[in-house]
């Protein structure tokens, strides 16, 4: 049967919810709409770990019950996928698991009995009883080697936590214990057979060292008077599981392992084996201990285990309250779309490995690649086919009798090249997909845009349009954007579910890209003479400077910003109003022109804008009007006062550069949405204005 089942760790229920919990969530639900997309009957596993001392302890200083402890913890994630779109409802989420449910406890106690029953792959007792003591740390839930531990500064004190830097409590006591000793060479057997049971390549390689290394059997219980929140073991209630063998069983106990209700309802057989996407620091639980187990129940292995790194701070540090370099989840609920932070985590992390994340790059990466990319491409493209086109999708085709015409204005009138274009970028993005290489799925999506963006630019469509003879010629060019946006959709909506189904209604094409399996796509399917929905704007640019303002007031001391907001805050004084910049006196005494500071500058939003239209304005003479794409919804209306020097039609389709953010005012009655830079010589300021000689996309801020 054609199935598929995913699943985050479940999070281990003593504290909040944060960007890494809201990361793994935001890679498996790109996952499992990919795979329910292309018609794959899909399973997504997400939950709360709840059992074990730390737990009870953290109920404790609360002055809660244990179960208390973990419904409050359990309400922050539900808020949490539910304020992102990652719940059920949403279209997100299967299962919220939770080890506490009953159905979990039976699931459990039926994998302990098949464990205790079996014998190792050398014919000893998969679990026997002895005498543990060693170093445990609470916050862990484990026992802590010599090299996990640092040693005591003085003699006679506990070592600590590396990971929490407590002290550790010595344990002694009667245990159970899982003999993993005796399943080194099963786990490297299955490591070599099976190249991609561990991913990345090199978390299999440090999976296989450390097997390699010698495995020790695993404590698998604690005594019920110093642990008490846990699954008792079955058939000696003396006994509280260990909080890992339990955590781990979920996988299969929430699909119906041990459990009729949920067999029926989900189907253990159905959906298992599992890909488990975990956090490389509990690989080593998830890539040999729950391995191990289901070698020893004789279950079926896990699809694969995929790690994936952290996101650090924008300057590669650790993220840290104490630091203060932490991403709110609050700031980006209320500051950012859904899309935009799901596009950002899947571009900016290269699977597997550590990528850094802060306020200011989300919103540069959005304006960039969302607002100005994707965005801009599709409001041009919808809005030129409303304005020349009657907002009906035109013919793809140009009929023979006009093809020297189109030849000429330069459009390839060979449809097979954007559509071959498109077909090899499609397979290249599912590929990386399937491969879990986001961002390079991402990055080749991406070379569709700016290849359509290109296409668009050369055509000229606006010239186009104003020669009844090329009207065929201009429907070609739009049809192909308008195409290749529904191929982008159906692709993109793993990623970006809203966006992609607001693209998809534009172009009024029926039903949702969510039931679109991309590799079924062909061109040409969009439907000559159609009507396009409404045209709306998809990503709005984000005003950065207005945003990062607004979070630095909410939360002073929250965020990356932070350090860059209080630098800017220190220089002046508090109580009185800041002095006019001392060093630009300084600077004035030795003759040069006042230096500005870079944030003064950064004041001013140089925009890289693109001439669609120009004509001069009646009663004066120098003045031109010009309407400019800035990458924004709309093309700008700027007034320049070059009319002496450029004529007009020889300014369409130019690149300039645009103050962006100049204060609009009006001029012979027009209001003028900005300025445009040029350079001024000679007696009489003949002005020139600035321009690129390379292709740079338009909207693209100069800094
Ligand atoms: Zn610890």
């Amino acid at each position: 049967m054609n199935t598929f089942y995913v699943t985050t760790p479940i999070y281990y229920a003593n504290s909040l919810p944060h960007l890494g919990h809201l990361y793994t969530m935001i890679v498996s639900d790109t996952i499992a709409r990919a795979k329910r997309q292309r018609g794959i009957e899909t399973y997504f596993l997400t939950g709360t770990d709840e059992h074990g001392i730390n737990i009870e302890r953290a109920a404790q200083k609360a002055g809660r019950t244990p179960k208390e402890q973990a419904d409050y913890v359990v309400t922050y994630y539900k808020k949490m996928t539910s304020e992102f779109g990652l719940d059920t409802e949403h279209g997100g989420f299967d299962i919220f698991m939770r080890t506490t449910e009953p159905f979990h406890y039976q699931g459990v106690s039926e994998l302990w009995r098949r464990i205790s029953k079996a014998k190792t792959p050398r014919g000893n007792d998969a679990i026997y009883k002895g005498h543990y003591e060693g170093w445990f740390c609470a916050a862990c839930a484990e026992y802590k080697t010599e090299d996990e531990y640092q040693k005591p500064k003085n003699e006679g004190e506990p070592p600590t936590c590396l990971i929490h830097d407590t002290p550790l409590d010595r344990v002694s006591e009667e245990s159970y214990f899982f003999r993993l000793s005796d399943y080194d060479e099963a786990l490297l057997s299955v490591l070599e057979r099976r190249p991609d049971f561990v991913r990345p390549e090199y978390r299999r390689n440090e999976v296989i060292s450390f097997v390699r290394g010698g495995l020790q059997d695993l404590s698998v219980s604690r005594l019920k008077n110093s642990v008490s929140w846990g699954v008792p073991v079955p058939d000696d209630p003396a006994h509280t599981m260990y909080v890992w063998f339990d955590a781990l069983t979920n996988y299969i106990t929430a699909i119906g392992f041990g459990n009729e209700e949920r067999q029926k309802a989900v189907g253990f057989e159905k959906f298992w084996p599992a890909l488990h996407l975990v956090g490389k620091d509990i690989l080593r639980f998830h890539a040999i201990y729950w391995p191990a187990f289901l070698l020893a129940a004789d279950i079926e292995l896990p699809r694969a285990i995929v790690a994936h790194g952290m996101w650090l701070d924008p300057n590669g540090r650790k993220m840290s309250k104490t630091l203060g370099n932490t991403v709110e989840l609050d700031v980006l609920r209320d500051h950012f779309p859904i899309d935009a932070i799901r596009y950002f985590c899947l571009r900016e992390m290269v699977f597997g490995q550590d990528g850094r994340f802060g306020y200011e790059g989300l919103i540069d990466r959005a304006n960039s690649d969302l607002a100005s990319g994707l965005g801009n491409l599709s409001s041009r493209t919808l809005t030129m086919i409303a304005r020349y086109c009657d907002s009906r999708i035109p013919s793809g085709l140009i009929p023979e009798d006009k093809l020297l015409l189109a030849k000429r204005t330069g459009v390839d009138t060979d449809e097979t090249t954007v559509a071959g274009f498109i077909e090899h970028a499609r397979d290249q993005f599912v590929h990386h997909f399937d491969n879990l290489a986001f961002s390079k799925a991402l990055e080749t999506a991406w070379s569709v845009v700016a290849r359509v963006d290109k296409m668009l630019t050369d055509a000229k469509p606006w010239d186009l349009a104003k020669d009844e003879n090329q009207k065929q010629t201009l429907g070609v060019v739009l049809y192909r954007a308008a195409e290749s946006l529904r191929w982008l959709s159906a692709m993109l909506y793993p990623v970006m579910p809203e966006a992609s189904r607001a693209i998809w209604r534009q172009l009024g094409v029926d039903g949702s890209p969510a039931q679109v399996d991309p590799t079924q796509l062909n061109w040409g399917e969009l439907k000559e003479g159609s009507a396009i929905g409404e045209v709306q704007p998809v990503f709005p640019r984000m005003d950065k400077a207005k945003i990062m303002s607004q979070i630095s007031a909410t939360e002073p001391s929250a965020g990356v910003h932070a350090t860059e907001a209080d630098a800017v805050v220190a220089v002046a004084p508090t109580t009185q109003p800041a002095p006019p910049m001392k060093h630009a006196t300084e600077a004035d005494a030795v003759g040069v022109t006042s230096f500005i500071e870079i944030d003064d500058f950064a004041k001013v939003d140089l925009r890289v804008g693109q001439v669609l239209s120009a004509e001069r304005v009646p009663k004066a003479d120098k003045l031109l009007l010009l309407k400019i794409d800035l990458g924004e919804e709309q093309p700008r209306q700027i007034l320049a006062g070059i009319a002496q020097y450029y004529e007009p039609e020889k300014l369409i389709g130019r690149k300039v550069v645009i103050v962006a953010n100049l204060k609009p005012r009006k001029l012979r009655g027009f209001e003028s949405q900005g300025m445009v830079v040029a350079a001024s010589y000679g007696e009489e300021g003949r002005p020139v204005i600035a321009t690129f000689t390379e292709d740079v996309p338009n909207g693209a801020r100069l800094k």
